[in-house]
């Protein structure tokens, strides 16, 4: 689906790879001045290559503070989407503090202050916008290993709920997409052993693993006016596994 998003201006966090790049990519196709965030420089530098028109700004989410003065710096952000995250698997007696630490703060505390700083820009100058929040199947539903990652998943729900509530009044939706396994750099770490993933197509009612295009198409939909009625919504791309 086509969307025009000329005249709004776009930040994707952790679009050096997977997902965020594919939808940082999708959003200037779509007429959107877009804005890449990322700290690799070289994943940067190849998306510049690819997508010219496209912003790249190297930064480190965790450092929450200086994030948020360069996004002071970049506003108005119309459209945001909080895609940077890291995940570890760790089984719950080997839960580390330095892991769950490390998962709170990329994604869940930087998704609040990045959020917060460029809501009350738009408040201040009086713009609507539209942010999405990127969590995952793994909010809703247990998956072995997955206890940190799934419970900083599960407060971005929560977060984005809360935001929307609160922002939807001024103009500001707020929505989450929960994909189910998507074959990126993240994906391939948790997925790629045949062991594992064939149990998991198995409980997957379309049968597969989820595209990025699949994903980023969802993000532009929220992005867009065309879902002007949905806001606080959490939606599974999942294929219908966490109906199962
Ligand atoms: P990915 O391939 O690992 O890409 C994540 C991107 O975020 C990378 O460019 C990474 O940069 C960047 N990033 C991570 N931490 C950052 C930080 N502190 N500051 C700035 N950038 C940072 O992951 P993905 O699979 O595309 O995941 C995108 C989103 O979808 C995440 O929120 C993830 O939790 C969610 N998700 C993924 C899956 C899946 O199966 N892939 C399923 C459900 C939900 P570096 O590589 O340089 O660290």
């Amino acid at each position: 689906m086509a969307y025009d998003f000329s005249g709004k201006r776009a930040l994707v966090t952790g679009a050096g790879k997977g997902i965020g790049r594919n939808t940082a990519k999708a959003l200037l196709q779509c007429g959107a001045e877009v804005i890449a965030l990322s700290r690799t420089q070289s994943d940067l530098d190849s998306l510049k290559q690819e997508a010219p028109g496209i912003q790249i700004v190297l930064a480190d989410i965790s450092d929450i503070k200086s994030t948020v003065t360069l996004i002071e710096k970049l506003a108005p952000i119309h459209l945001l989407v909080n895609n940077a995250a890291v995940a570890k698997l760790q089984p719950f007696l080997e839960i580390t503090e330095e892991a769950y630490d490390q998962l709170m703060q990329i994604n869940l505390k930087a998704t609040l202050f990045i959020s917060q700083a460029v809501a009350k820009d738009l408040v201040q100058r009086g713009l609507p916008g539209s942010i999405v929040n990127i969590s995952s199947q793994a909010s809703l539903v247990t998956l072995p290993e997955h206890t940190v990652y799934s419970t900083s998943k599960a407060g971005l729900d929560m977060l984005s709920k809360s935001m929307g509530a609160e922002l939807g009044p001024k103009g500001i939706r707020v929505n989450t997409v929960n994909p189910t396994v998507v074959l990126t750099a993240m994906g391939r770490y948790g997925w790629s052993d045949p062991a594992k993933a064939g149990p998991m197509i198995a409980r997957i009612p379309v049968g597969r693993f989820a595209e990025e295009e699949e994903i980023s198409d969802v993000i532009l939909y929220l992005l867009s006016d065309k879902s002007a009625m949905i806001n606080c919504a959490v939606l599974p791309v999942d294929g219908g596994f966490t109906a199962t």
